[in-house]
């Protein structure tokens, strides 16, 4: 961490920028605002961190945990860490400082044994009012990082339709991208990043783009070495502002038999349970559906096990026509799955969010939340966090229910996770 070593030495926090996919998670865990970024990199701002360890266990890639020992006063400026295309080598010390390094790491073994026997304190980090930062007990164990920026795997686009109506502004692509013989095992939840040729304005290759499964583990066509994600083409920013998405643009104009750089898997914590008889409450909006999508369709190739728990979907959208998957999503047996849509900007119809919905489906909501089986799942705009949880922590309540302790609980067991952008 950026602790202080000595009044000489500084273990400096760092971010790999080869590994990094910029997905903005130790940003916004930072609960003392020692990360930032620019348009190409993540840095950590030496003067600020105080190596509380927040950020590292939510980071998706383990790019964050990185670390330097420098001495004070020759600590990586942030202008230093922006230029970066990847880590520097450790620095060599000064003699003097090398041997109060050498007795700092003596010392730090007797502190790791005593954090060890003593949980919740010192070296234990604070758990941010997030979501959980560990997976469902039961889920499988996921690989990552087995392709990063300097050695992607390419990957052949077996299919790319678009999923909501043409006559909408909501051009979103669903595209099956197979890796033929090369291994690329992951689990719902998970995320690929996905390398767009050219450079940017520096004249510099593209850094990754993230975006989440939305087929199982085992193909987007069972049995098959393939996966699918969702892509939304991006035309404006959040302001309203022209701006063509390099990535997105890229990915829905691809063609069938054309080749794409990969890298991933990413994300160990946003991940299903594989218990029988586990319940699912998923909540998104737009995009934000692949995850659900993937974890639905496991659960559906299941069926035949018999051992499902409920599952239960709110789902946000502008109209049906831009929500997708809306039709194979609408054709699912509702014994197998409660189907609850959020439409926003329907002619005719009020505006509704996810979290009005949930508000409208309280004691069913609440049912499930209070079942140690119930895992939540919220992913999509970051404007539906704040109303999701306070829909969550309002429905609790009112029912006598102590929201923070039930909270606190389902993060500690890995039973709400949040992933929104
Ligand atoms: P969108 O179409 O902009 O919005 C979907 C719905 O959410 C609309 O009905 C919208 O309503 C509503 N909404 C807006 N503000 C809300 C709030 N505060 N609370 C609840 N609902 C709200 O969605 P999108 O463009 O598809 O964006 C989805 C998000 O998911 C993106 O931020 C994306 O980065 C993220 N995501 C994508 C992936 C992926 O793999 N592609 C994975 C994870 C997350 P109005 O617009 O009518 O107000």
């Amino acid at each position: 961490m950026n602790a202080p070593l000595s009044s000489e030495l500084l273990k400096q926090h760092l971010i790999d920028p080869e590994i990094c996919i910029r997905c903005n998670t130790c940003e916004e865990t930072c609960p003392i605002d020692a990360i930032t970024h620019d348009g190409r990199n993540y840095v950590v701002n030496a003067e600020v961190c105080n190596g509380c360890m927040a950020c590292v266990p939510p980071c998706p890639t383990g790019s964050i945990d990185n670390w330097r020992l420098v001495a004070r006063g020759e600590a990586y400026t942030l202008d230093e860490q922006f230029s970066w295309d990847e880590l520097p080598a450790e620095k060599p010390l000064a003699e003097g400082a090398a041997a109060v390094a050498a007795a700092a790491d003596a010392a730090a073994v007797d502190t790791a044994a005593a954090d060890a026997a003593a949980p919740g304190e010192v070296g234990t980090p604070a758990l941010p009012a997030s979501g959980a930062h560990v997976p469902p007990w039961s889920a499988a164990h996921p690989y990552v990082n087995l392709y990063t920026h300097k050695k992607p795997v390419t990957a052949t686009v077996v299919g790319n339709y678009r999923v909501t109506d043409a006559d909408t502004d909501s051009d979103i692509h669903h595209i099956v991208l197979d890796f033929g013989a090369l291994p690329f095992p992951v689990l719902e939840g998970q995320s690929i990043g996905v390398l767009p040729p050219g450079t940017d304005a520096q004249g510099r290759a593209h850094h990754a783009r993230q975006y989440s499964l939305a087929s199982p583990r085992n193909g987007e066509r069972p049995g098959y070495n393939n996966l699918s994600i969702t892509v939304k083409r991006v035309t404006e920013t959040h302001d309203g502002a022209a701006v063509q998405g390099v990535c997105s643009n890229y990915l829905c104009d691809l063609a069938k038999g054309d080749s794409v750089s990969v890298i991933g898997p990413f994300g160990n914590t946003f991940l299903m349970p594989n218990h029988p008889r586990a319940n699912l409450m998923m909540i998104c909006t737009g995009t934000g559906a692949a995850p659900m999508r993937a974890m639905t369709e496991n659960s559906r190739r299941r069926i035949a096990e018999g051992q499902l728990g409920e599952l239960m979907l709110f789902f946000g959208a502008r109209t049906e026509r831009e929500l997708p998957y809306f039709g194979p999503l609408m054709k699912l047996p509702r014994d197998f799955i409660d189907i609850n849509l959020a439409l926003s900007r329907e002619p005719g119809q009020p505006r509704r969010y996810v979290q009005d919905v949930m508000r409208e489906r309280a004691a069913d909501v609440l049912r499930l939340l209070v079942q140690g089986d119930t895992f939540v799942y919220v992913c999509g705009l970051k404007g539906m966090e704040a109303g999701v949880l306070a829909a969550l922590a309002d429905i609790a309540s009112e029912a006598g229910h102590d929201w923070a302790g039930l909270s606190d609980r389902l993060r500690r067991e890995g039973r709400l996770h949040l992933e929104t952008y």
